[in-house]
């Protein structure tokens, strides 16, 4: 069985063929850099890096764009309340975005496109739909007509006539239809503003993520993700503004995550029930918080709750101190059936990647080692080694929860024989009594967060929790 998963365009679980064999091109809408990001936008971050990672994980060789809206009515109203510039605003809270995507454990995409950066490509688009008769001019804004798109309603699931009647309580006159949208906005003061052909004014949000992703993934592309919220009207607008001049379909595949809620309710600024992931980083460590997102399959809405977190702190544990005690000399008979492990594993994520599922074989692995490693038999050298490899790339590498072997595996230096190194060095000065020296080693290795443990069968060394985390 190959992979398969929701696509939000058919509702229903396709398999995954891409456009290219081997290859995959994905968009997945990032932040509005207007603030700190909350833990519900966090979500949607974690859970398209856990798609991009199980891809690789299948050896698809992804590229991975995720955009910044770097100009928009948010931003320019942040810039105002503070008597700021719009410029100075989004340039804050982009750097901010890297920070806590990175301290997330979320990696960076290929391509990070912001919409400034691509105004001119937004200008050529908007005057080929003005051209195509799919777009108007209306006193220096510029609209989409919905009407030129036959096919306008095919992933919400919405018809354009009762779209036409919910949208006339606010008539704008303007419109030629009251579902239309704005493709490019009049500039008015104090905003930021660039030259077109409508006079000086800014794209709207939706032309933003249309234009980047065709920009840099072509005019189709395999994958278009996002929060569930995004499905209409921004991934319908998506849609027709790109398709109506295309033909093709803009992505093949749509993938939408569930919400985060707080006590049933979506965790937004607007209802002011969030936390910024920076808050929530400095109570609990990354590796709980995506732990404790991978427990609720990603279409389902997720509770935050801090017991939830807590508990997911706790199953943590348990698994690094597995790992970590599979990385001991073993010479015991007991032997695992990792294949059968690592086949469950893929049928699992290959299920619409089904996470909770793929951890309770995880946790099904754990247990089983730990009865052997507990019992009379102990663990077969090769079984263990094995064991701790299928953590690595599964725990490790798809999910980012494995501390400090995971960060190994991604190509950063292994410390264990330089460790092993100074552990040597340090024996032989206790051994012709240079206790100064053997010291001064000791403590240098703490100062870079490594623990030495001398016990009955020589010395040991684990990474302090700092480090790990
Ligand atoms: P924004 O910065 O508001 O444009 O949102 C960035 C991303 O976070 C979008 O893909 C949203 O769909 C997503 N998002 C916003 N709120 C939540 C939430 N409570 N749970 C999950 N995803 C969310
Ligand atoms: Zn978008």
């Amino acid at each position: 069985m190959p992979l398969a998963f929701y696509n939000t365009l058919t509702k229903s679980i396709e398999p995954f063929i891409p456009l290219e064999e081997g290859k995959v091109s994905m968009y997945t809408c990032g932040p509005t850099v207007y603030d700190y990001f909350h833990i519900g936008n966090a979500r949607t971050f974690i859970l398209s890096d856990l798609v991009r990672r199980y891809l690789e994980f299948r050896r698809y060789n992804v590229t991975f764009v995720m955009n910044i809206t770097d100009v928009d009515d948010k931003i320019i109203e942040r810039a105002h309340r503070e008597g700021t510039d719009a410029e100075t605003v989004a340039h804050r809270y982009t750097e901010a975005f890297f920070e806590d995507a990175a301290a997330l454990g979320i990696r960076p995409a290929d391509v990070h496109p912001r919409a400034t950066r691509h105004i001119d490509d937004i200008i050529t688009h908007v005057m080929r739909l003005v051209e195509a008769g799919a777009a108007y001019v209306a006193d220096g804004d510029v609209y989409y007509s919905v009407e030129a798109f036959p096919a306008y309603g095919k992933l919400s699931g919405k018809r354009l006539e009762d779209l036409i009647a919910g949208a006339r309580v606010e008539r704008d006159e303007r419109k030629k239809n009251p579902a239309d949208f704005a493709l490019w906005k009049c500039a008015k003061p104090g905003e930021p503003s660039w030259d077109s052909p409508w006079g000086k004014g800014r794209p709207g949000w939706h032309i933003e993520c249309s234009v980047m992703a065709m920009k840099h993934l072509g005019e189709s592309f395999d994958i278009h993700a996002g929060g569930h919220d995004l499905i209409f009207p921004h991934h319908e607008n998506e849609i027709a503004q790109s398709e109506v001049l295309t033909g093709k379909p803009l992505a093949r595949y749509w993938i939408h995550f569930g919400f985060l809620n707080v006590e049933g309710e979506k965790m937004s600024k607007s209802l002011g029930n969030f936390f910024t992931a920076r808050e929530i980083l400095r109570e609990y460590d990354a590796e709980t918080i995506r732990f404790f997102t991978f427990q609720t399959h990603y279409r389902s809405p997720l509770n935050f709750s801090r017991e939830g977190v807590t508990a997911a702190e706790n199953g943590l544990k348990r698994l690094h101190a597995l790992y970590e005690a599979l990385g001991e000399r073993h010479e015991g008979s007991g032997a695992l059936d990792i294949d059968g492990f690592e086949r469950r594993f893929i049928e699992a994520m290959d299920a619409d990647f089904n996470a909770p599922a793929a951890f309770s074989v995880i946790f099904d692995l754990v247990r089983e080692s730990n009865r052997l490693l507990n019992g009379a038999e102990g663990l077969r050298a090769d079984c263990a080694e094995r064991t701790r490899d299928f953590l690595r790339r599964t725990a490790g590498e798809v999910f980012g929860v494995l501390g400090s072997g995971e960060k190994q595996s991604a190509g950063q230096f292994d410390a264990e024989p330089f460790v092993r190194l100074v552990i040597e060095a340090r024996q032989r000065a206790r051994a012709e009594k240079q206790w100064a020296l053997a010291d001064f080693l000791r403590d240098g290795l703490r100062d870079l967060g490594v623990i030495l443990e001398d016990g009955r069968d020589g010395t040991t060394w684990k990474w302090c929790d700092e480090r790990n985390r």
